[in-house]
């Protein structure tokens, strides 16, 4: 059929480039090992940081689920699609988070989308770090606020930010908690002292902090002991928790406030009762198998300072995303298809994830993970590093 010429053109530049990128089937369940083209190899490109996808408590959970309450559910949350299994987890959400209530979105994009375009008008300001999330991005998109955005965890410039704004109605300051790219966590602390002083509202994006920081995976907030003090807090169910959904966990007015006017939790259907009592179940895991963060973390410094010896640039993550700083957009790709030839599966991430000429390979350890895996995946940077001159 004719008619989309002017993208096909595009992508032929893409492959030209070696930017254009096929999808990659697993073609077994998610998990520490993955097969990938009939071949086995170590995972290391899954949000699933504490292996909870396969976990049998889940499994069994999702299973009962089907049984008594069938596979979908027939309608969005406002008129017939709300059963008391969602608010049995929104409940438990709020607990788990310290909040007054919570809500459940479809998905962590969609809260974020919900969220930014139902409490921001043209009176009001968002401030944004320059390296949030696309949903962050595409939810300020939506808004018809004022738009200021900050520098890379960059203090001196989100006070400038709120010092040239003091004569909006509301201002809102929002921050991935961990940045998805680098595995640095934003400083809670000082934007939370810094929105007290100028009376601004905070958003915290967690999806990478749950399950991961804080007591029993709370989050950044609870990390760095702001209970309290963030009016906003973003999560999702599709990372750690091992599910799919996001979730906003606030005061009972904006939960209110949201049941009446987030778009994507007005007009889409609820979870499948499958999703949503595996993620009640997934909580209860977090609760009483503490150990699985423990070892997540163990890992994660096993592997993390495995890399840096080996001399890579690892940037400045703390947590268990650690990439692996390439540069080159064709290069990052070139040394991920070879990581996957020697049995790791490790994704190149560039443009326009990430900025121009900072491509890399993203690596994400999980609790699953043996020593065994970890330094067999070490072994392959080695070796694919060397040949492509990435390190000596
Ligand atoms: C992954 C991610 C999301 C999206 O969550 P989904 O549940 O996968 O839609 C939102 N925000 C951040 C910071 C993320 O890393």
């Amino acid at each position: 059929m004719k008619g989309f010429e002017y993208l096909q053109e595009e992508l032929n530049q893409m492959r030209q480039a070696g930017t254009f990128r096929r999808l990659v089937p697993l073609e077994s369940e998610q998990g520490s090992k993955v097969v990938i083209d009939g071949k086995e190899v170590i995972q290391l490109s899954s949000n699933n940081y504490l292996g909870l996808t396969s976990h049998p408590r889940l499994r069994q959970a999702a299973l009962d689920a089907v049984e008594k309450f069938g596979a979908g559910t027939g309608s969005v949350r406002t008129i017939a699609g709300t059963f008391s299994m969602h608010e049995q987890l929104e409940e438990k959400l709020a607990k788990f988070k310290h909040t007054e209530a919570a809500l459940v979105f479809q998905s962590g994009f969609t809260t974020n989308q919900g969220v930014l375009s139902a409490i921001l008008t043209p009176e009001d300001v968002v401030i944004s770090d320059e390296l949030n999330h696309a949903s962050i991005i595409d939810g300020i998109r939506l808004t018809k606020a004022e738009r200021r955005v900050y520098k890379h965890v960059d203090m001196a410039s989100l006070e400038e930010a709120l010092k040239g704004t003091q004569n909006s109605r509301k201002r809102l300051i929002v921050t991935d908690g961990v940045f998805s790219m680098d595995g640095n966590i934003a400083p809670l602390p000082e934007i939370v002292e810094l929105a007290e002083k100028y009376d601004a509202l905070v958003m915290v994006d967690d999806a990478h902090a749950s399950g991961v920081l804080g007591k029993n995976g709370r989050g950044t907030v609870n990390h760095f002991g702001l209970d309290g003090r963030v009016h906003i807090q973003v999560g999702t169910l599709s990372k750690a928790i091992g599910v799919l959904g996001g979730y906003v966990a606030s005061t009972r007015t904006l939960i209110d406030y949201l049941i009446h006017k987030g778009r994507p939790f007005l007009f889409s259907t609820s979870h499948p009762p499958a999703v949503t009592m595996a993620c009640i179940e997934a909580l209860d895991v977090l609760q009483e198998e503490p150990e699985l963060i423990d070892r997540l973390w163990e890992n994660t410094t096993f592997f993390k300072d495995g890399l840096k010896e080996l001399g890579f640039n690892t940037g400045h993550s703390e947590t268990p995303i650690t990439p692996v700083i390439v540069g080159d957009e064709a290069l990052s790709h070139q040394f991920s298809d070879k990581l996957l030839q020697y049995g790791v599966f490790a994704q190149g991430i560039a443009f326009p994830t990430v900025a121009k000429g900072l491509a890399r390979i993203r690596t994400i350890v999980t609790a699953q993970h043996s020593n065994e895996e970890l330094q067999m995946a070490l072994d392959a940077f080695v070796k694919a590093g060397k040949e492509l001159k990435i390190i000596n």
